[in-house]
């Protein structure tokens, strides 16, 4: 089974999304990649949401990419006394350190010391997802004495944003080191991590999960995306996380921000995946606004690897149907003819590597002799990588040995993994892979494939050789 359609799609699962069947239906209208979203549920219901993925790749065969999103330094305010209070404009409102008090109309807690730490008199305060925005007036290391710009009810433990203050914090929290330790115990493919603010994040995270999962870092903070393109060679792909970012940020800046950052991993041939709110209104209805189509299929003109849906698949009415639209979507903007100069204009030259030229060499061959498939025989995914970067018409075959590898490039534009055993000479490894294009339907009799490996196989990063084969 593959699928026809280059782009991927990434869905979150939540209370929506928990039982077998509606993962399965997931599954087969489209999701390749699940996210595991850690803001949220407990390490059970992530663990029995993660037991059902591995059961579905077993029972079709398939490899399954799995994401663990950690929440990162999400900062929060404490409860009210009463759940909930109406904020009028104009009006003082004050933040403490006080968190054993329950909040009212006039207080209520923000527990973390290194904000009031950070602030200074004029600067603003978003809560809940910047709906709510408070003018600080004075503030001291314990509280802040701020007026009401935005008024609005508020309840508790809202999250709060700080716009063009760089946070003394780490990107990742206690709770999150639990959370990655879980995740990593079950084994999973890929980590996000939140609110990255420098490239020295990527490598703190790196040092703790030693090479069990590839990172993703999402940018959602000005900081980060000043230090873009350090983050983008850090990381091994990067989240548009645009719900946090367009709070942090004007949202009127959100779309250039995005083609920015889509442009740069293009260039440097890492994953992007753009998120949030894509079919926001799909939570609620079964289809969604002229708007929304737009915004994903703009995604995929720019060449994004991935669309990710989070609320609409986790915890919406219609997860199935979101992502059946989306996927409708991927699959009508691929086949317009624009698509395929849209995509090679955020691309950029290729680097001066022999993975990169092998790649490219693909890409033409591919056009020239009009291939079936473009097999990258690929132990990390690198070669794989390389040649998804080249963005070719032909599908690509991601053949591993690897399990890991298979599950990660699930996330990759235009990869389909296979997962397969090893091999110790070219020519078992040219009858594997002609074997395998035809096993998966991709190419047929008398047709030609062609084929990057490493040698010697199995070692990492090795690619170097380039097979042009025609099947019999
Ligand atoms: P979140 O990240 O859903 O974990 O907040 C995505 C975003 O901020 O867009
Ligand atoms: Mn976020």
């Amino acid at each position: 089974m593959h699928r026809s359609r280059k782009a991927k799609i990434v869905a979150t699962l939540g209370p929506a999304s928990t039982d077998a069947a509606t993962i399965e239906a997931l599954f087969r209208a489209g999701a390749d990649v699940f996210r595991l979203n850690f803001s949220h549920g407990s390490h059970d219901d992530h663990k029995a949401r993660l037991d059902k993925l591995r059961a579905l790749e077993q029972s079709l065969g398939r490899p399954v990419g799995v994401l663990i999103d950690l929440q990162g330094p999400k900062l929060r305010i404490g409860s009210f006394a009463e759940g909930r209070i109406a904020l009028e404009a104009g009006a003082p409102f004050r933040l403490d350190l006080n968190a054993g008090q329950p909040g009212d109309r006039r207080r209520v807690a923000l527990p973390h010391p290194e904000i009031f730490a950070a602030l200074e008199a004029g600067a603003t305060l978003l809560l809940d997802d910047g709906r709510i925005a408070l003018k600080v007036e004075k503030c001291n290391a314990e509280s802040a004495d701020t007026t009401v710009v935005n008024g609005g009810v508020l309840s508790d433990r809202k999250g709060v944003n700080v716009p063009g203050v760089v946070l003394p914090l780490s990107a990742l929290t206690e709770k999150d080191r639990k959370d990655l330790a879980f995740g990593l115990g079950l084994g999973i493919d890929w980590v996000a991590l939140s609110f990255v603010q420098r490239a020295e994040d990527i490598r703190e995270i790196k040092e703790i999960v030693q090479g069990r999962a590839r990172i993703v870092a999402k940018l959602e903070k000005p900081a980060g995306v000043e230090d873009l393109e350090a983050i983008v060679r850090e990381a091994d792909a990067i989240m548009v996380a645009r719900g946090d970012l367009g709070v942090e940020m004007p949202a009127e800046q959100v779309p250039a921000i995005q083609k920015r950052i889509v442009r740069v991993c293009r260039r440097l041939g890492k994953p992007v995946i753009v998120a949030t709110q894509m079919l926001e209104s799909m939570v609620t209805a079964p289809v969604p606004t002229r708007a929304e189509a737009s915004d994903v299929a703009t995604a995929i003109y720019d060449g994004a690897d991935a669309v990710m849906l989070s609320a609409e698949s986790a915890s919406g009415r219609y997860p199935v149907e979101a992502v059946t639209m989306m996927n409708n979507i991927i699959v009508q903007t691929e086949s317009d003819p624009v698509y395929v100069d849209a995509i090679a204009a955020s691309q950029g030259p290729a680097r001066a590597e022999i993975a990169d030229a092998i790649g490219l060499a693909m890409r033409n061959i591919a056009e020239l002799l009009d291939v079936a498939a473009a097999v990258a025989y690929t132990s990390s995914g690198h070669s794989a990588l390389r040649l998804a970067r080249e963005r070719p018409r032909a599908p690509i075959i991601g053949m591993t040995p690897k399990l890991a590898t298979a599950r990660a490039m699930a996330l990759v534009w235009g990869v389909h993994a296979v997962l397969t055993h090893d091999v110790a000479e070219v020519p078992e490894m040219t009858d594997f892979a002609c074997a395998t294009a035809r096993r998966e339907g991709l190419a047929g009799p008398g047709q030609t494939i062609v084929i990057a490996a490493g040698m010697p196989f199995g070692a990492a990063g090795t690619t170097n050789l380039l097979r042009i084969a025609r099947l019999d």
